[in-house]
C-alpha cells in the first residue's frame, strides 16, 4: 500500500515524502485507517516498527480536519523517559513541518519556567513524561486538559515498570471522558491490561 491510499492530507503526504518514506510500515498501514475512524487503539509494537508515525499521522490528520475553536491542548502524548519524549517530539515536528500545528516538549531537566510559558501558549500537542506534566497541571491555573481530544500512552509497559502507574491514572482522570485513546506497548502484561481497561473504550487491537 502507499501513503496516498491512507487518506492523509497533502501537508502530511509531503512530510512523508520529505522524510524519505516510500511506503507505510505494517503498523502504519494497520493503525492509520483505524485511528482515523476515531476508535481507541491498543497496539503491541516495538521501537523500530514505525509506531511513532503510526500514531502521529492520524492524530495530526484529525487536528487538520477538525480545527480548534479556542486555543487548547488537543493531544497529550505520554512517554516513559525524557529521551523517548525528545525523539517523539522531534518526529512530530518533522511530520507537522508543512502545517501550522504546534508541539511542545514537557520533561524533567528542562526549565520549568520556559515549559510553563510554552504550555500557556496552548500548543496543539504536548509530548511529556508523566511526573513533569502533573507538576504543571497542579501548579498552573492556566494549564488544563479540558479540551483534550486524543491521549496517547507510548511504551505503556515501560511507563508502568518505571512506577508511573499513579501518575498515569491521575492524568487519565484529568482528561475528558469523550476522547480517543491510543496505547502502545512492546509487551502485554497484566498491568498493561489493567491500564487498557482503565483508559480505553472498546479498543481495537493491533500488532506489528
Ligand atoms: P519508530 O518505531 O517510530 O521509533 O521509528 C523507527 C524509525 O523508522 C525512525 O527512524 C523513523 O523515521 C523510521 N520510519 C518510520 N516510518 C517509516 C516508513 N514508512 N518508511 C521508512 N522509515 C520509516
Amino acid at each position: 500500500s502507499s501513503f496516498m491510499e491512507l487518506n492523509l492530507s497533502r501537508p502530511l503526504l509531503r512530510a512523508c515524502e520529505a522524510l524519505g518514506y516510500s511506503k507505510p510500515t505494517p503498523i502504519q498501514a494497520a493503525c492509520v485507517p483505524l485511528a482515523l475512524s476515531g476508535r481507541d487503539i491498543c497496539g503491541s509494537a516495538i521501537t523500530g516498527s514505525g509506531k511513532t508515525a503510526a500514531f502521529a499521522l492520524p492524530t495530526l490528520e484529525r487536528l487538520l480536519y477538525r480545527p480548534k475553536r479556542i486555543p487548547a491542548i488537543r493531544v497529550l502524548i505520554l512517554t516513559p523517559t525524557r529521551e523517548l519524549a525528545v525523539q517523539v517530539h522531534s518526529m512530530i515536528q518533522k511530520i507537522a513541518q508543512f502545517t501550522d500545528i504546534r508541539c511542545c516538549l514537557v520533561v524533567g531537566g528542562l526549565s520549568t519556567k520556559t515549559q510553563e510559558a510554552a504550555l500557556r501558549s496552548m500548543p496543539d500537542i504536548v509530548v511529556a513524561t508523566p511526573g513533569r506534566m502533573i507538576d504543571h497541571l497542579r501548579n498552573s491555573m492556566s494549564v488544563d486538559l479540558d479540551d483534550l481530544a486524543v491521549l496517547i500512552l507510548d511504551e505503556a509497559d515501560r511507563l508502568l515498570e518505571l512506577g508511573f502507574n499513579a501518575e498515569i491514572r491521575e492524568l487519565v482522570r484529568l482528561c475528558p471522558k469523550r476522547r480517543q485513546t491510543m496505547l502502545f506497548s512492546a509487551t502485554m502484561t497484566e498491568e498493561v491490561d489493567e491500564l487498557i481497561k482503565l483508559s480505553l473504550t472498546r479498543p481495537l487491537r493491533l500488532s506489528a
